[in-house]
């Protein structure tokens, strides 16, 4: 637990201003930085480090223009922690605007050749780890050199390798997280979840619905082909009903089955084929027609009276007509 002394402790000016608060899902870590005085004048008592804050607030807010001293929080050889704009407030000390809204800036007091104390890592991996408790996702440690697209050798190369040791990286017992720390962590990985829910669900949506329509597609492809395949067997048994000289326009008639003896009682007349002319023969009765009264007889028989059909004894219709006239087209028996 870090122990921060207040702005009174080395008696600050009050803020011009500012740019507020980092936001919570913007911030990805905390940038170290040192003065970078160019002496090797150490600078230890917490009265030299309480002047020395005083005068690089001074240059930030008159000479920059700043609201305040440019750092968050300075770490001291001695382990002191000192509030500048403190934790929460955005820096000015990155390089630039989308810098400063994602890193924090934690000041480190050491001189040129200086090598930072056990006493200064402790309490900047306290100050770090305070940090994260504010920001959980800003977790990254990095020296003002890494990020500064201008380049800076901030903070120094003593700090940049304690960096790259892990020097400032808390150890777990310091980086535990409260209980509202974990609830806003545990929020945080839910919300990305049902977010990552949602659009799995809507990608298989969509991949669903295009398997859906080539199914539909697949469907109407097979009743076309089934519907064209029973309308063509409901076709061939029409057609092997249809006698062989029924009318075809375009369609071609099926081969024909074993067709059976057309039945005279139920042939509708319609199928029948178009009779022969009737042979001209004068059929009216004796005296109505004719210079003697009688019907030609070719072959000399009898002549026939047409008027009335003589019948036979059994009941069979009498042969006709004579020879010379063509055959009747049906030979079938009358009733
Ligand atoms: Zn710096």
């Amino acid at each position: 637990m870090v122990v921060y002394l207040p702005r009174s402790a080395w008696n600050a000016r009050p803020p011009n201003g500012g740019p507020g608060n980092l936001t919570v899902s913007r911030v990805q870590g905390a940038v170290i930085h040192w003065p970078g005085t160019g002496s090797t004048r150490p600078i230890h008592s917490q009265t030299a480090v309480a002047s020395a804050l005083r005068g690089w607030q001074d240059f930030h807010m008159d000479d920059r223009g700043w609201s305040d001293i440019a750092y968050q929080v300075a770490v001291d050889q001695a382990g002191r922690a000192w509030t500048l704009r403190g934790l929460r407030v955005q820096s000015g000390a990155n390089g630039n605007a989308d810098l400063n809204e994602r890193y924090g800036a934690v000041l480190l007091i050491l001189v040129t050749g200086e090598q930072p104390t056990a006493a200064m890592k402790a309490t900047t991996r306290g100050v770090i780890a305070d940090f994260r408790r504010l920001f959980p996702r800003g977790t990254a440690i990095r020296p003002h050199s890494a990020v500064r697209p201008d380049g800076t050798d901030c903070p120094g190369p003593a700090a940049r390798a304690a960096i790259a040791r892990g020097d400032f990286t808390p150890t777990s017992s310091e980086d535990d997280m409260t209980p509202a720390q974990m609830q806003e962590l545990k929020n945080f990985i839910e919300a990305r979840s049902q977010a990552y829910a949602l659009w799995v669900h809507r990608q298989l949506r969509r991949d669903l619905s295009a398997v859906v329509r080539a199914y539909a597609l697949d469907i109407k492809n097979y009743e076309r082909q089934t519907d064209a395949a029973d309308a063509q067997r409901a076709a061939a048994a029409v057609w092997a009903t249809a006698p062989d000289n029924f009318p075809t326009n375009t369609e071609p008639k099926p081969a024909p089955d074993p067709q059976p003896e057309p039945d005279p009682g139920t042939e509708p007349d319609l199928l029948l084929p178009e009779p022969e002319p009737m042979p001209t023969v004068d059929t009216a009765p004796d005296g109505a027609s004719g210079t003697d009264g009688s019907a030609p007889a070719a072959d000399g028989s009898a002549p026939v009276d047409a008027a009335a059909t003589p019948v036979t004894p059994d009941g069979a219709p009498d042969a006709q007509p004579e020879s010379g006239a063509d055959p009747e087209p049906n030979p079938e028996p009358k009733r």
